[in-house]
Parts: C-alpha cells; structure tokens; sequence
C-alpha cells in the first residue's frame, strides 16, 4: 500500500521557496513592471495568509478577487487555499448585476481588489451582502476615494506590513475541501458556480507539465495572458510555481503591442491566450519590429483557433501553436491537439488539418461522443453531445438547481457538439445552441468561421443560423475586414473564396460587413446579441 498524503495547494508554493528562491515573477502593475523572487513571493503570500486569518476569515469561507494578473493576484492564489479558505475569482467582465449576484451566492467574506477595478466595487458596494472587509491592490500610499467607512478598506501593502512573514500554511486539510471557485461566463441566465478542491487543483496541475499536453517546465519563462479572473488563467500561475517557472504577468488592460513587447524584452517562451488575443497580436507583428523568436508554442483555447492563425505563426513566425479545448467545469484542460510521431511526416496542409482540431483527450480524463438517445457514436462518423469525466472535472454547480442538466450519471454533459476520428482526435462542430439547422441538416458555423479566417482580408468573421421560412434556419456571416482591405473586398469574392470546401448549401446566404463582432466577457464571439441585431435587420430590410 502508498502513503495516502493529500494533494493541497499550500506546498505547490513552497516547492519553489525552497527550490526555486532566486527565480523570478515580473509583474506589470499600475505603476511599472516590479520583479520579484519566488523567495519574497512566499514571504509576502505567508504575509498574506496571516491577515486574512486575522481578519477572522473561516476554511471553507469564500474570499473574492476583482484583479489582473499581477503578482499580488498570484499571492492570493496560494493565500487563499493555504489557510484552508476558497479563492473566488470573479470576472471583472461580466455585468454589475452578475457581479452582484456571484458574490452574493458564493458569500464572499473579503474582497481583494484592484485599485482601477474599485470603482466597479464602489457602485454595487450596496448590494454585497456578505463582504466584511475590501482589500485594496495599489502600489500607491493613498486609498481611492470611497463613500465606505474606512475601517472597512484597507491597503494591501499596509496589511502586508503587519502580517507574518513566516505563517505556517495549514496542512490539516483534506484534499477533497474546496480551495477554488470560479463563475462560468454565463450568456444566459445567472452565472454557474464551478468549485475546484485542493486536490483537482493538483492534479490539474499535473497535467499541464505533461511533456504531451503543455509541457511547462522550470526551464520555461510562461506568460498567461488568459486572465487569473476566469478559470485560474488554466491553471499555468499553480503549476508554474510548482514546477519553478520564470512568470511574466502582463497587468492592467493590456494592449497587443505590450505583449509584443514583452514576449520580446523578456524572453518569453510559453504564452496563453484566447483566439482573439491572438489575432490581435498578429496585426501588431505584421505592422511592427517585434522579435518573438523566443517562444516555444503559443496556447490557444476557449474557442476554435482559425486555421489562418496557427499557419500565419507557424509560418511566417516560426512560432508552433498549441490548441488546446476546455471549459470552466474542467479545470480546464481536457485537449490538446498535438500531431502523433507518426504524423509529423505528413503534408504542411494536413498537419493544419490535425492542428486546428481540438486533439486528444490529456491523461487522466475520458471523454465519449452521444447521439440524442444517449448512445455513443461511432467514432469519426457522428456528431454528437461531448461528455467528459475525470478527477479535475466538476461534478455540480454550486449551490445551483441546474447541476441536473449538465451533471449526469457521473458524466459531465458539455453542451458542446463534436466528433472523433479514427485517431482519437475531437473536432470540436459547434456548442448546441450554435449549430445551424438548414431543412433538417447541420451546418457547423465553426468550419465556415474558420474557412472565412484564412482569406488575407478577414480580421475576425463569425456565422451564426438566423430563422427562414423554408429551411427552419440558414447561415449568415458577419465579418471584420482588415483596415488595408475595408471598400476592396466584396461578399462574393469572400464566398468564392470559400465555395471549394463546402457542399453549395452550407454557403452562408449573406455576408454582413461590421466593424466589430460583440464579445463576450472573455472574448468570444457573443452570437446570441449578434442574432438579436440580425433579426432586427432582417426585420427592417
Ligand atoms: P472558458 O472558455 O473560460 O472556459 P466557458 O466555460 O464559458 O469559458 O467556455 C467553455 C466553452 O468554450 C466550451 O464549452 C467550448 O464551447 C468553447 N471552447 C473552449 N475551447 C475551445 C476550443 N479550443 N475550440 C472550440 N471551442 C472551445
């Protein structure tokens, strides 16, 4: 028999206070980039950990963050879960009523805040039922005005001051105790809560220092760009401290070009992000001087990565990208899509094809693909709903009375359509809610997305179904021209362009030039406003 020693966040820190006491966090706040070592990261989270126990904070109780990726975000990644209590990361995107709501269910007792994020806090302060004490981010000496009584507000420094640099993180803890939370983005609806415990943390954690899944290793200099507000930024500030991982944190409303530049300055060699993240960057690098040669790969996930972006890269950057797929529900980790040894030998085009797939399941999950009636679907013939389950991969919605909708027979139902190949590898069609019905046939907008992404005019472009009297629903674009091809593109250059790789009924039936596609809070494609506005044009035209 093993020793049965549970799996908590705590000693992830600690691993690099003792290993890894010179290496370093570069931290872009408010006020300029700070450096710090892992040494004095510990000291000032151990700092931490013993305000908020002065603060009377309980294990178990929820304490919020309202903040960008900084180091102080960092510390109270292991703060938090160090003294047995729950980080709940809020996205500081979504709405002030859904802000309301989430740390009013959750029950947030303290609240950590950045300084430019205050006046968001200042206008719902009347409605946080539970919060006891606000917790300042800011490099400044100075408080930002607000109308709360003082004793209620405090500057983190000045709480840091006081705290104890030698604190003993709690170890009597069991591993299955909650020790993050984090709110789905929700579209419709309240959003859903997702708790991760001390040890699905850990093991998540695991599963991205896999040499076939991220790789994340000392040696690398990481950069989430993915925000430490929604999903712990995947899980890279955990297990980057874990392994002794040179971070980059790149602060306050970033802008491509400061990426750029600090992909460049600091030697960079892992980065993670959304898509759009990533198309942005690559108008910077088009237009710009940028060395970003340093980079090993490039993470994508949290919507399909356009095929034209892994191969502008790949190609004219020389930059591998990595596509990986998850949700909150998952920790989120569930693919990555890497060719196997013996595809490297295959043409450029159809390693593309392997690429811009979602890939394989990582250790330690299993997925399946069903059809309406519950049966699982021939691999690489089927679409059908994606079900996950595994130790990283939530099992209800907090406190939510729609966990029986997505939560069922030890299965995670994902809403997400896919199919498998004979490989294993998943394609990701389309969420539910987003397939096209054409006369009772699917039409995936994700394929006609990405085919409208590889044209060099294309910023952005996204289809979604609008209603028709004959066909139940028929495909529409919406497109984002790059500003050098605004007025020279037409719609039917667009659809000749991508004619070849569909059957002639999955053509969208229109092209809608726009300036801008909406967003959601974590920057995708906000399809559900997009067929609102589209109705109403149709409606009008
Ligand atoms: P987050 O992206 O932050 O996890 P959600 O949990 O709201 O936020 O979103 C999860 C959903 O995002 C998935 O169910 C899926 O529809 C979509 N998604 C994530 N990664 C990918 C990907 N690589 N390709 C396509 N869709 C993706």
């Amino acid at each position: 028999m093993m020793m049965n020693v549970p799996l908590l966040v705590a000693p992830l820190l600690e691993r690099a206070e003792k290993y890894f006491a010179k290496k370093e966090v570069v931290s872009r706040t408010a006020t300029g980039i700070q450096r710090f070592t892992y040494r004095q990261i510990g000291e000032r989270t151990r700092r931490l950990a013993s305000v908020l126990t002065q603060l009377g904070v309980q294990k178990g109780e929820r304490v919020g963050t309202l903040a960008w990726n900084h180091h102080r975000h960092l510390e109270a990644y292991f703060a938090i879960p160090g003294i047995g209590a729950v980080l709940h990361t809020i996205n500081i995107r979504l709405s002030p009523e859904h802000i309301t709501y989430i740390i009013n269910h959750a029950e947030d007792q303290v609240l950590l805040v950045d300084e430019d994020l205050w006046p968001l806090v200042e206008a719902i302060k009347d409605h946080l039922h539970t919060v006891k004490t606000f917790i300042v981010m800011t490099d400044y000496e100075e408080l930002p005005e607000t109308s709360l009584e003082h004793t209620r507000v405090h500057s983190y420094e000045k709480l840091l001051e006081k705290g104890d640099p030698t604190f003993a993180f709690d170890k009597d803890l069991d591993e299955n105790a909650p020790a993050g939370m984090c709110y789905t983005s929700a579209t419709t609806g309240n959003p859903k809560g997702v708790t991760y415990t001390q040890r699905s943390i850990v093991l998540h954690c695991m599963a991205l220092g896999l040499v076939d899944t991220l790789a994340l290793s000392e040696s690398d200099i990481a950069m989430a760009v993915v925000p430490m507000f929604h999903v712990n930024a995947w899980g890279l500030p955990f297990a980057a401290t874990w392994f002794g991982t040179t971070q980059v944190m790149p602060g306050p409303r970033f802008t491509p070009q400061l990426l750029a530049e600090l992909i460049q300055q600091e030697k960079v060699t892992t980065t993670a992000g959304v898509p759009t993240i990533w198309l942005g960057m690559l108008q910077v690098l088009e237009a710009g001087n940028y060395d970003i040669s340093s980079l090993r790969n490039i993470v994508c996930g949290g919507s399909a990565a356009p095929r034209g972006v892994i191969q502008a890269y790949e190609t004219k950057y020389g930059v591998p990208f990595l596509h990986a797929y998850g949700m909150t529900e998952t920790s989120p980790v569930v693919t990555c899509a890497r060719l196997k040894s013996y595809q490297q030998d295959l043409s450029p085009e159809e390693k593309l094809d392997i690429s811009a797939k979602q890939g394989l399941v990582v250790p330690g999950l299993e997925i399946k693909v069903v059809g309406p009636n519950g049966e699982v679907t021939p691999d690489g013939q089927e679409m059908g709903e994606l079900l996950i389950r595994g130790p990283w991969i939530a099992d209800e919605y907090y406190k939510d009375e729609r966990s029986s909708e997505a939560f069922i027979d030890g299965w995670l139902h994902t809403g997400d359509v896919a199919t498998i190949d004979e490989e294993g590898t998943i394609k990701l069609v389309d969420r539910t809610k987003d397939l096209i019905k054409s006369g009772g046939e699917w039409i995936s907008s994700v394929d006609i997305e990405n085919a409208l992404m590889a044209h060099e005019a294309v910023f952005e472009a996204t289809c979604i179904g609008v209603p028709h009297p004959e066909w139940a629903e028929r495909p529409v674009a919406c497109v984002v021209l790059k500003e050098a091809y605004r007025d020279k593109v037409t719609k039917d250059d667009l659809l000749s362009f991508i004619a070849p790789h569909f059957a002639k009924w999955w053509l969208p039936d229109d092209i809608i030039f726009m300036n801008e596609i909406p967003k959601t809070s974590v920057g995708k494609f906000l399809k559900r406003q997009l067929r609102d506005q589209l109705n109403q044009h149709l409606q009008q035209s």
